[in-house]
């Protein structure tokens, strides 16, 4: 078996690995390369491999990072099923077309700079790495599946997904993979939620595997204290508020955190800690994610199923 890196080797993001055997050749994710001076070079770079012999990719999670590639595979001849969770296939359906869109209005903006800059401009591709009908593509061969559900991808190769608990739909992946009448079992965790997070569900515990991939964001960072952060929160709010009379702006991802605020924002003020809070969210993208989340309550913690509803 080879096993190579094609991203998110010494950075964290632009997740991709191949797996070979004599008889299969498969990816796991296809992520986009973000932030940092290279990504745009990365992104638009030719793939090291040809996407044309790959026999199927599997999805563990819909941000970008992960999945921001595959319609760049698919522009560039790969034509076989992209096995994901039901609910990353759902949020894949906002999050490339909004991805595609970002490409196409970069890649007008470099073609201005160019025209106004002719000599000194600095050189940024003025093609983008995909456009929406490459989206349209990809999104014809997602197959959504259910958590723990054996589903087997070639003659040679089975996989279940489990759930990650990092956001809606992440899955942790259990693949076996059988060489030379050998059978092992590869792990590839995604990124992994926090265990006693609101909302989804802590990360399943995967008991066994022969290799074992872990991506790992923050490995160096130790995380605050939950219950802390949540005083933290209240306490800014309410000074803020109250004491000073402004506004608040939270920054929050799209998909996953702003969530995570609205829920705290409505279990906080429920349970009488903060009052008179008006909430707007100002992102289309964060709104369509989180009308999507609602459809999912069988995923979600007992406790959040139960204000949901
Ligand atoms: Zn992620």
């Amino acid at each position: 078996m080879k096993i190579t890196f094609h991203g998110a080797a010494q950075e964290v993001t632009g997740s991709c690995t191949l797996i070979e055997t004599g008889e299969v050749r498969f990816l796991v994710d296809c992520g986009m390369f973000q932030g940092g001076r290279g990504a745009d070079g990365k992104n638009h770079a030719p793939f090291t491999f040809d996407p044309g012999t790959i026999d199927f990719v599997l999805l563990t999670h819909a941000h970008i990072d992960h999945s921001g590639l595959l319609p760049k595979l698919t522009r560039h001849g790969y034509t076989g099923p992209i096995y994901t969770s039901h609910a990353t296939a759902d949020l894949l359906d906002i999050m490339l077309r909004d991805s595609a869109h970002i490409q196409q209005s970069d890649a007008e903006r470099a073609k201005r700079k160019r025209r106004s800059h002719k000599k000194n401009g600095r050189r940024q591709s003025t093609d983008p790495a995909y456009t929406i009908e490459d989206v349209e593509a990809v999104l014809e061969q997602v197959r959504g599946l259910g958590y723990d559900e054996p589903t087997t991808a070639h003659d040679t190769v089975r996989f279940q997904l489990r759930d990650a608990g990092h956001i809606l739909g992440s899955a942790i992946i259990e693949v076996w993979v059988c060489e030379q009448e050998t059978e092992r079992k590869l792990v590839f965790s995604g990124d992994l939620g926090q265990p006693d997070r609101p909302i989804l569900c802590d990360p399943t515990l995967i008991e066994d595997a022969d290799i074992l991939f872990v991506e790992s964001t923050y490995g160096d960072r130790q995380h605050k204290n939950l219950d802390d952060t949540i005083e933290e929160f209240i306490s800014v709010v309410t000074h803020t508020l109250d004491d000073l009379g402004g506004n608040i702006i939270v920054p929050a991802f799209a998909v996953g955190r702003t969530q995570e605020i609205i829920y705290y924002v409505n279990h906080l003020t429920r349970a009488g800690k903060l009052h008179n809070i008006n909430l707007f969210v100002d992102s289309p993208m964060a709104t369509a994610v989180t009308r999507l989340t609602m459809q999912h309550l069988d995923l979600f913690d007992a406790q959040p199923r139960t204000l949901a509803a």
